[in-house]
């Protein structure tokens, strides 16, 4: 049998020495604002991706410069939950050494843009000193692990937060090289230094990203079938009772290779709340010996599952895990998008969620959210916390002190509403700084919207949620295929449409046209959105309705996503 050439990725992991490559010694030359192609690799394990500024690719190519690099760093953020004081250092740490932006991910995550190479040691160290990381932020390992941001629902939720803890931590790689490269060997948050030992991860860590997240129903905020692992709280009279598991979730894709596909996660079982990081280890484990290290392309625990079939993959984890795992409970969601505005919490506390477009944290002449926000900060005593779909929650507000918060709020004119549309909309980062990205994304939904919103005005359909979501290329991080309208660039200024995911994150959407322009896209849409508006039954979903007036054939499943497409396009 001919032996399976492994990925070059897994050579330079293998070559690594627990992700230190020679990252040392390139952010120690001065020649280069890039790093060498395997740190590149290794790097991102450490939380940050080198891209460079395409929008001045000529430019710099005709001065005979190297293009502009700079890095993309991303912080892990558990459950979203970040103090106020270190909301104010993450925005001191973007003005000094990024450009003066926070963005907020779709995975509860800070990242910072634009940092060049001679300040990464700084920011990765200013960062630590919030007593936030970067450490497997990106990379083959676990990364951010998400759950509910609506903590003021019910009292399960911080027993759920404390279980996405555990996960985070369980799950962290051990390797020293992070404190060696990035912070001199000095421990910031206690604990003892110790020798290299990936007990979970091995050498080699996983063959691909791995994404945990675990939802409170009704909410599916954090689009818990999107991930490698999910996990849906399951509660009987008030008290937290375990967790069912999904696994196999994952939405990247490439165009034109029909093996790679998005995929939503199969419900598995059930394991009570203690044997959660017992039951996510073995799903990690079974993912590091069975997963592809020679095609990237296919090496997500989505297609280790599909290749090795789903009744294999639940024996194999019930073999591990024994009578720990149970059959799943019934579980109900209504919604995958935030509620906003204010809610009062079971606990009595105010809780204000605000829109923010595209997760970006900014200032512009139109609105001033970077300088409000730290407003906010500063005169706020309880948390901020992000959600999965880019937008923040100013949490835990007294009574007494609601008054004040919401001044502020109207002193920068943030308790706005929005259409349905836009308060439903994310977008990935895309150009100018992702090297993947075809075409525009975050900076370019927002206009697009604007047209949107114009025409469904004239059809008296502004408040139905609608969940739209772009992304510039087909590796889904804003999760296009879960958008009831999902846009995926293809080339500049052209998009794959995609209609009729469901607004509870449990169906995939479906290819409906290629490559349109923005003008055809709006031309492709009027109508359909015109018959939602004339011939939606009470209370459906733009998403279920393209689906009954049979625009697109439902996608019932990740292997039939490329199938089944209408004859029309
Ligand atoms: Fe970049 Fe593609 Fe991810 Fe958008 S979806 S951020 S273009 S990799």
């Amino acid at each position: 049998m001919s032996e399976i050439k492994l990925s070059e990725v897994e050579r330079i992991k293998t070559e690594s020495n627990y992700l230190r490559g020679t990252i040392k010694e390139g952010l120690a030359n001065q020649i280069t604002g890039s790093i060498s192609a395997d740190d590149q690799q290794l790097i991102k394990l450490h939380g940050a991706y080198q891209q460079q500024d395409r929008d001045l690719d000529d430019e710099r190519r005709k001065q005979k410069l190297e293009p502009l690099y700079s890095f993309l760093i991303r912080i892990r953020v558990p459950g979203g939950v970040a103090t106020t004081k270190q909301w104010l250092e993450i925005d001191k740490l973007a003005d000094t050494y990024g450009n003066p932006t926070i963005k907020l991910t779709t995975r509860q995550a800070f990242e910072l843009h634009g940092v060049v190479k001679r300040k990464l040691k700084a920011t990765i160290k200013g960062i630590n000193q919030t007593l936030l990381d970067t450490l497997a932020a990106c990379g083959d390992v676990n990364r951010n692990v998400m759950t509910s941001a609506n903590p003021w629902e019910s009292e399960i939720h911080q027993q759920v937060y404390n279980d996405a803890r555990a996960l985070h931590t369980n799950l962290s790689p051990q390797t020293t090289a992070y404190h060696e490269i990035w912070l001199n060997n000095e421990l910031v948050s206690g604990g003892e230094k110790q020798e290299d030992f990936e007990p979970l991860y091995g050498k080699t860590y996983l063959p691909r990203k791995f994404k945990i997240a675990i939802a409170i129903p009704p909410r599916n905020d954090v689009d818990v079938y999107a991930n490698d692992l999910g996990f849906i709280a399951i509660a009987e009279n008030g008290k937290l009772i375990g967790y069912n598991i999904l696994a196999g979730g994952g939405m990247g894709m490439t165009f034109g290779i029909e093996t790679t596909y998005p995929r939503l996660g199969d419900l598995i079982g059930f394991v009570k709340p203690e044997d959660i990081v017992d039951a996510a280890k073995t799903v990690v484990i079974w993912q590091r010996e069975n997963g592809n290290r020679s095609d990237r392309k296919n090496a997500r625990l989505k297609y280790t599952i599909d290749r090795i079939g789903l009744n294999e993959f639940k024996s194999a984890i019930k073999n591990e895990l024994g009578n720990k795992l149970e059959s799943a409970k019934p579980f109900h969601f209504q919604s995958n998008g935030d509620n906003y505005g204010w809610e009062k919490g079971f606990n009595n506390k105010w809780y204000f969620t605000l829109f923010v477009e595209g997760g970006k944290v900014k200032n512009t002449d139109k609105l001033q959210l970077k300088t409000a926000l730290q407003e906010i900060a500063q005169n706020h005593k309880g948390n901020f916390i992000l959600t999965g779909n880019q937008n923040l929650v100013i949490a835990d507000v007294d009574e007494n002190e609601k008054e004040k918060i919401n001044q502020l709020l109207e002193k920068w004119k943030l308790n706005k509403s929005f259409s349905g549309i836009r308060r439903n909309s994310l977008a990935c980062v895309a150009l100018p700084l992702c090297g993947m990205a075809f075409a525009e994304a975050e900076r370019y939904l927002p206009s697009l919207v604007d047209k949107i919103e114009e025409y469904i005005k004239t059809l008296n359909i502004e408040e139905e949620d609608i969940l739209i979501r772009m992304t510039g290329c087909p590796n889904g991080c804003a999760r296009p295929y879960l958008g009831e309208i999902g846009l995926v660039g293809k080339s500049p200024g052209k998009y794959n449409l995609y209609l009729g995911a469901s607004f509870t994150g449990d169906r995939l959407n479906k290819l409906y046209a290629e490559l349109l322009t923005e003008e055809e896209i709006i031309a492709v849409l009027k109508p359909i959105l015109a018959d939602y508006a004339l011939t939606k039954n009470y209370g459906e979903r733009f998403g279920d309705f393209v689906i009954r007036k049979e625009y697109v054939n439902a996608t019932t499943d990740g292997i039939n996503f490329h199938s089944n497409v209408k004859k029309s396009m």
